[in-house]
């Protein structure tokens, strides 16, 4: 049987097309999932437009935060059951024989083949997965919020396994986009004291997402100096910690002027520009700069418990619920910066 799926074809600009696909088959040590809802990333958005530098597979199933339903279970697989519901992370696989895989960092295996890059994804109706990278879905969290698991664990690795907070500190979020928005959140948890974000003329809306979801102060860097403000906070010294969500690289510039002596920069975002700046600040002021990047199993459990008590808002975050063949809206909403996220479902 065939199935439907959004597939980039070619490196052009906007070949993504709804194309007819073969159903996959699985092997004794996989589960079969139909999938439920499955949310869009900016880096969908990037392949549509193909802007990335980074390898794909061609053609490529594009999709990589999802949930579903345990439909089929090889026969070498235990603790699943068919009809479970499941998120699903996005390492579909790894070598399993490394040393970042033999410490449970698979996160940054060499061989790491992810969902939607260099594996076909989920904006699908089914999709192969191994049981290892499977999580329960507490039972009051909907499918088109489970779907988020994902971008919510990218900024819990970020800011919990990678960065310490202490409640109190003043944090600064470059790039109110789903990441940031999330890094929003997971830093109020982890107790910031004051919480500022930067974005420029197109995150009018979600800026707006950003303040109801906790932020104290918003700057549009277009037209105002976040310097000023941030001198104005506090002892004056700066912010103890700058998250960069935007995946521009002279962001890093601005987080350097942003940054307190011997302050935290931590760095999600990510872009192939070059760097035209001196390094010198990061010298000078002492600063530690942490990358961070993907998310283990640990880190899914505690994002779906977050989820499970009502602790992470998606209200505000998820502007439309689309099926598949309307991908193109839910693509352009985003693009637009009109929904911070779109979430695609399969038509029962
Ligand atoms: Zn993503
Ligand atoms: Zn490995």
């Amino acid at each position: 049987m065939a199935m439907k799926a959004i597939v980039k074809c070619s490196r052009t600009d906007g070949d993504v097309k709804v194309l007819d696909v073969a159903e996959p088959a699985i092997g004794p040590d996989q589960v079969l999932l139909d999938v439920k809802a499955a949310s869009v990333c900016g880096s969908d958005i990037h392949m549509w437009r193909d802007h990335q530098s980074w390898a794909i597979k061609l053609p490529l199933i594009l999709g990589h935060e999802f949930c579903g339903v345990v439909a089929q279970v090889g026969e070498r697989v235990s603790g699943f059951r068919v009809g479970e519901r499941v998120a699903c992370e996005t390492a579909a696989s790894v070598c399993g024989e490394c040393v970042y895989c033999l410490s449970g960092n698979y996160n940054l295996c060499p061989h790491r083949l992810g969902y939607g890059a260099l594996a076909n994804g989920a904006f699908t109706r089914q999709v192969v997965a191994r049981p290892q990278i499977l999580h329960r879905i507490p039972a009051n969290v909907p499918f088109e919020h489970a779907a988020l698991t994902e971008p919510i664990c990218v900024a819990y690795n970020a800011l919990v396994e990678k960065t310490a907070i202490k409640p109190g500190e003043l944090v600064v979020i470059q790039g109110p986009g789903p990441i940031g928005i999330m890094a929003l959140q997971i830093a109020r948890l982890r107790g910031a004291g004051t919480l500022v974000v930067l974005g420029t003329d197109a995150d009018k809306h979600r800026m707006e997402v950003a303040e109801e979801l906790g932020a104290h102060h918003i700057v549009n860097i277009q037209h105002e100096d976040p310097l000023k403000l941030i001198q104005s906070l506090g002892d004056g010294y700066g912010a103890d910690l700058v998250v960069d969500c935007t995946g521009v690289s002279r962001a890093l510039r601005q987080s350097l002027e942003l940054v307190r002596p011997n302050g935290r920069i931590t760095k999600i975002g990510w872009g192939p520009q070059p760097l035209d700046f001196s390094l010198d600040p990061l010298v000078a002021k002492a600063v530690t700069l942490q990358g961070s990047f993907s998310h283990t199993f640990p880190t899914w459990e505690r994002a779906l418990g977050l989820l499970s008590t009502g602790q992470i808002n998606l209200g505000p975050v998820i502007g439309g619920v689309y099926t598949l063949d309307d991908w193109r809206e839910a693509f352009s909403r985003m693009e637009e910066g009109a929904n911070v996220k779109s979430v695609l479902v399969n038509q029962e």
